[in-house]
This record gives structure tokens, C-alpha cells and sequence, in this order.
């Protein structure tokens, strides 16, 4: 911290970001970033840390996806207009895009790490949390904190991560990718009954990862309070028993209730209070850096305000901390349930307790 309750934050960006274009009425469109970049340049100016992203090395891709895929993808280089799958679209340069997305996750991770900053929000398209090893989908080309997490493990030998997706849909790739280790412990809230249709309570790991993937579908009537108790209830005890040594931050904003893919009610505000929930309980995993990673979000003013007020809760978390306490029926249910189902592994509850 370089003042008290102060952290310093990070951002990546770059313009080639905006060279993947998906088609005019592609909801995962160039004007997301667009007006996240703008929306940086007007209430932050230079107050935040640039990163730029650098290419990622093939090796690094092959921790997470296989060669056979990779080619694919980069085989769509110059085409004008070729479809990875039905609903995910590449331009000419959406596969340099795709590349410096894991890329500047990449950089982002290594800064953080590296104590350049303790919070780096990667501002990046196309998305990541729906790429499988061997395919894309949802919009999503390569899975870009599925490796950078690979590369966490690899380069810093890092042995416990936890893995935070708040986006509205359940970041299937992540947990296949990390399905049966518990090196990594993935939590994801995701509206019930979306794309891509995994994620369910009874999705809890396999074999030594058994416990280590928990997964909250929410209903449509989850809003800001809801959030905030179940993610202070299971975030707060993940971060006491497992201790992770890194947080990476699936940062979707298609929960907002202005979000025409998503149904849910969440507000800017409450995506800030996420962060700063996460921001001041990490104290009691001994302050692990953070990255975050945009995801979806697909109203482009909804995305950019949901953005600042993020950065704002990561830099002084405390103003976002006043209505902590607040518990609602439908968070205390969806906490009771998940430790139902996760007491018998033990990996963050203890006893039927989260304390
Ligand atoms: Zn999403």
C-alpha cells in the first residue's frame, strides 16, 4: 500500500484490442472497450499504471490450449470474416487481438507478482472464461486467466490460486481446465438456466479436485445485497482456509441490470463492492496480489461505469465497505446451500461454519 487503505492499481489496454470485430450486430462489440477507454481517460487520466500487453509465447498458450486449436486460430489470420463457432466470429485481426488478450493477462499477472502494483484490472477483448483446451465459444478465443494461471503455477511455482467469476455466465473452460487439481479453486456465480448450461451446485470437482470448484447458480431477482452477503460469506472464508497466493478475477458485467444479455440486478456500485470485498478480506490470506480480467458485458455505458466504479473500490475499498453487514434471505440461502455441498470436503467451510 502506498498510503493507508490506498493500493496501487494497474491497468492494461491497447487499441488492437478494438481490431476484433465479431460483425455490426455482435453484442461482444469493438464500442465495449471503446468506451471503457474513454471512461479512463476521463476520470483517471495518467493516475493509473499502464501496462501494455506482450505477445504470448506459443509455449504459454500450450499450458492451457492444445496445437491443434491454436493453428486454427491463427489460420483465421487476414481472412475478412470466418466463424470459430456459430456465435463467435473472427475479423481479420481478431486472432492478434485473442493473442494479446492471454498476453496482456500475461503482463498484467507478471506486475502484480512482481509487487509493481497490487491490484491490475486487464482490460482486454475478446473474453476468455467459455475457451475449452481444444475450442472457443461464447465469444471467448483463448481461456486468458486459465493461462495466466498455468503460467503462475509454472513460472512462480505458485501452488494455491483462487479463481473469482463474477460474470453472469459460468466460465465452463475455466473449470475444465482445472476440473481435478486443487491448486486452483474456482468459484463462479452465474445466472441459472444461461449459456452455456454448466455449472451447477452438484459441479464440485473430481478426483484430488474434489471441493475445489464451487459453483452458486443465482435467480433472476439477484441484486447488489444478495451478492455482497454471498460473496462476504464464501469469498471471506475461501480467502481465511485456503490462503491463496494469487486472486484472479473473472470480471464480468453482464449481471448488471441493464445488461441486455443478462437478466440479473446488479449495479455498478455493487460490482465496486465485490472488489472491495475482495480487496480488504485478502488481508486474511496475507494481501495476495489481484488481477482482474474483463469478461462479458454488453451494454457498453453499463460496462464502463460498472469499470470505474471497480477501479475506484480497488484503490480505497473502505467507502465501498459501509453497508458490509447487510444480510438478505436469498444470499443466506444460496450461502446455506453451497456449504450443504461443500462441508463434506472441507476445503473452505468447517463444520457447517465459515468461520
Ligand atoms: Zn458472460
Amino acid at each position: 500500500m502506498s498510503r493507508q487503505g490506498t493500493h496501487r492499481v494497474a491497468v492494461v489496454r491497447d487499441e488492437r484490442y478494438l481490431e476484433h470485430k465479431p460483425g455490426l450486430t455482435h453484442p461482444e462489440s469493438p464500442q465495449r472497450l471503446q468506451e471503457v477507454y474513454r471512461m479512463l481517460d476521463r476520470e483517471f487520466g495518467a493516475d493509473l499504471t499502464a501496462i501494455p500487453p506482450r505477445a504470448a509465447t506459443l509455449e504459454e498458450l500450450e499450458l492451457v490450449h492444445t496445437p491443434e486449436y491454436i493453428e486454427q486460430v491463427l489460420k483465421t489470420a487476414e481472412a475478412p470474416f470466418t466463424h470459430l463457432t456459430l456465435d463467435t466470429p473472427l475479423s481479420a485481426k481478431s486472432y492478434e487481438a485473442a493473442w494479446l488478450a492471454v498476453g496482456g493477462c500475461l503482463a498484467g499477472g507478471e506486475a502484480v507478482l512482481a509487487g509493481q502494483a497490487d491490484v491490475c484490472f486487464a482490460l482486454v477483448r475478446p473474453p476468455g472464461h467459455h475457451a475449452r483446451p481444444g475450442g472457443g465459444g461464447g465469444f471467448c478465443v483463448f481461456n486468458n486467466l486459465a493461462v495466466t494461471a498455468r503460467h503462475a503455477q509454472a513460472r512462480h511455482g505458485l501452488e494455491r490460486i483462487l479463481i473469482v467469476d463474477w460474470d453472469v455466465h459460468h466460465g465452463n473452460g475455466v473449470q475444465e481446465v482445472f476440473y481435478d487439481e486443487p491448486e486452483v479453486l474456482y468459484f463462479s456465480s452465474h445466472q441459472e438456466g444461461l449459456f452455456p448450461g454448466t455449472g451447477d451446485w452438484t459441479e464440485t470437482g473430481r478426483g484430488p479436485g474434489a471441493g475445489y470448484t464451487v459453483n452458486v447458480p443465482v435467480p433472476l431477482s439477484w441484486g447488489d445485497h444478495d451478492a455482497v452477503h454471498l460473496y462476504r460469506e464464501i469469498v471471506g472464508s475461501m480467502l481465511r482456509r485456503y490462503r491463496p497466493q494469487l486472486i484472479l478475477v473473472a470480471a464480468g458485467f453482464d449481471a448488471h441490470l441493464e445488461d441486455p444479455l443478462g437478466r440479473t440486478k446488479l449495479t455498478a456500485v455493487g460490482f465496486g463492492r465485490l472488489a472491495a470485498l475482495i480487496m480488504s478480506r485478502r488481508e486474511a490470506a496475507g494481501s495476495p496480489p489481484v488481477l482482474l480480467a474483463l469478461e462479458g458485458g454488453y451494454g457498453p455505458l453499463a460496462l464502463a461505469e460498472s469499470v470505474h466504479q471497480v477501479l475506484l473500490a480497488c484503490r480505497e475499498p473502505a467507502g465501498y465497505l459501509d453497508q458490509d453487514g447487510v444480510e438478505t434471505g436469498l444470499g443466506a440461502d444460496l450461502v446455506q446451500r453451497a456449504r450443504l455441498i461443500h462441508d463434506q470436503f472441507g476445503v473452505w467451510t468447517e463444520g457447517g461454519r465459515t468461520e
